[in-house]
């Protein structure tokens, strides 16, 4: 059985307690690694080893730091079919989305701000004849990054990459769920070559691990993405201790479609927003509005493209709907889609879990499921499912579904569909949601502000937002 190890100080390491986890393919069910469960003890040698880079870490010239960061990016792409599998079978997701999707935007992450930590400037204020200020913009020192099993390795690098870029020494720790491509990506920093101690990385649970990086004395900011539960216990943690924090948390998206919409692609772009990834995405669109002169048309063409969907061994590269990352997330999909009938909810398509043949027999997988007839303020509306599950209600103008649309505690990301383009305008002004896409759904510049509003998070990620966010402005003013 293939033990995944820490990566500490520039070494592979067992954890000092000698404890491990069971990790499991979510697509057979069965037990094939063990991850380290990591402790406090674990965390001390990591700030030790983060502590004795860092001096040298900030203070070399970008160039050479960008340099590293972009042999890292070619020896992702040179893994990335390896890469691409073993995050496949880790997580359940098809192989053809794992490479296209998570093994290439692991490599763009550290590339982009590799080369972005070479164009970073700050800002100077000119006081006229009297003097000037500038900014001087340091790296914080150590720093935590903490990550979810959705879209494992390509979010763990989406935060490594701007903190290292900006002379951070990192302390990261991916999903307990997930860990497989963080630890391949830990022997992939030694090949290339990271200088020891600068990146450290610690698997384990929350409480056992997560825990202890957020609240350690040496760490002095955190950058979560997870589940927003578990973001505000990270704020209640980090606040009295006065760390930055940076918290990219839940969504229930909101996919608005309008009768002027190019209909055909609409009904494939909402079907990929609703479902890919079995719609763990935390920008999958899961409320559907659809403008009431169509509703019917638009609803019978999803629900056939839909069960169209090829269900099965996310290593068949055929296959487009994989497994759900693990049993306990299967049930609670399955017991969310108890909940809807139960409030009146009607089941257009799936709603249930299937048997893939084969060595697949055991496997977490839950067809996609369209429901119809709930009101907004039901719980199947309001809560977070992260599974293959949306939801279809009617709209008749711009003002109800504005209203249906910012009606739960989240803000992430929302789509329109339409081609009034001063009503698309006018409605990104007015929706409530950090992300708002026109005619598109996850089209990526990784130079835009990334993140979400109320329940959805706290900061922004990408581009100069990151780079801010992992360094400390310190304003000098000079007198002439
Ligand atoms: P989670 O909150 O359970 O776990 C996320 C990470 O936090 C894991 O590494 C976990 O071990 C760790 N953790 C758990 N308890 C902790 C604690 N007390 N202290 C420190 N760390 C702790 O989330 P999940 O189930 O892994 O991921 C799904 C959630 O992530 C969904 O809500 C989804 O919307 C959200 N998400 C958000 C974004 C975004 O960019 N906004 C992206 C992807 C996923």
């Amino acid at each position: 059985m293939q033990k995944i190890q820490n990566y500490i100080n520039g070494e592979l390491l067992e954890p000092l307690d000698g404890e491990y986890l069971d990790n499991y393919e979510p697509a057979t069910g069965q037990v094939y690694a063990l991850i380290p469960q990591s402790t406090e003890k674990d965390l001390e040698l990591a700030v030790v080893a983060a502590e004795q880079a860092q001096e040298e870490w900030a203070e070399m010239p970008a160039e050479q730091r960008s340099n590293l960061l972009l042999k890292l990016a070619d020896a992702i792409d040179a893994a990335s079919d390896e890469l691409a599998r073993a995050e496949a079978i880790d997580n359940g997701k098809s192989i053809n989305f794992a490479k296209h999707v998570d093994a290439y935007r692991s490599a763009a992450n550290i590339r982009f701000f590799a080369n972005a930590t070479t164009q970073f400037s700050s800002e100077s204020h000119s006081m006229g004849s009297v003097g000037v200020n500038y900014t001087l913009r340091d790296p914080i020192g150590i720093v935590g990054c903490i990550s979810p099993w959705n879209l494992p390795l390509y979010l763990f690098t989406w935060k490594i990459a701007p903190a290292l870029a900006t002379g951070n020494c990192v302390i990261a720790k991916p999903s307990e769920i997930t860990p497989m491509t963080a630890y391949l990506f830990s022997r992939l920093c030694i090949q290339a070559g990271l200088p020891k101690g600068v990146l450290n990385i610690l698997h384990g649970t929350g409480p056992s691990i997560g825990g202890p990086i957020v609240a350690h004395p040496k760490i002095k900011a955190v950058s979560f993405t997870g589940g927003s539960a578990t973001g505000k216990h990270i704020a209640s943690v980090a606040a009295p201790m006065l760390k930055k924090i940076s918290l990219e948390l839940g969504g229930k998206n909101p996919t608005l479609v309008f009768a002027d919409c190019d209909f055909d692609t609409t009904v494939s772009e909402v079907a990929r927003a609703a479902f890919s990834n079995q719609g763990q995405i935390c920008l999958c669109g899961s409320r559907i509005y659809i403008e009431r002169s169509i509703y019917d048309k638009f609803k019978n063409a999803l629900v056939e493209k839909v069960k169209k969907l090829r269900i099965g061994d996310p290593l068949d590269e055929q296959t487009q709907h994989g497994a759900l990352v693990s049993q306990a997330h299967m049930e609670k999909v399955l017991s969310y889609i108890e909940l809807a009938k139960k409030e009146g909810g009607d089941i257009l398509c799936g709603g249930n879990r299937v048997t893939v043949e084969g060595r697949c027999e055991q496997g977490y997988f839950v067809e996609p499921t369209i429901i119809e007839n709930l009101p907004l303020n039901c719980r199947t509306n309001q809560e977070e499912i992260f599974g293959p599950v949306c939801t279809l209600q009617p709209f008749e103008s711009d003002d109800e579904v504005i209203r249906l649309a910012n009606g739960t505690e989240y803000g992430l990301a929302t789509s329109i569909w339409s081609n009034d383009i001063k009503r698309c305008h006018r409605l990104s002004k007015a929706l409530d949601f950090g992300i708002v896409w026109v005619n598109t759904w996850l089209l990526r510049d990784l130079r835009t502000p990334f993140g979400g509003v109320k329940s959805s998070g706290m900061g922004r990620e990408g581009g100069l937002e990151a780079m801010r966010f992992f360094t400390e402005p310190k304003n000098v003013c000079v007198k002439y």
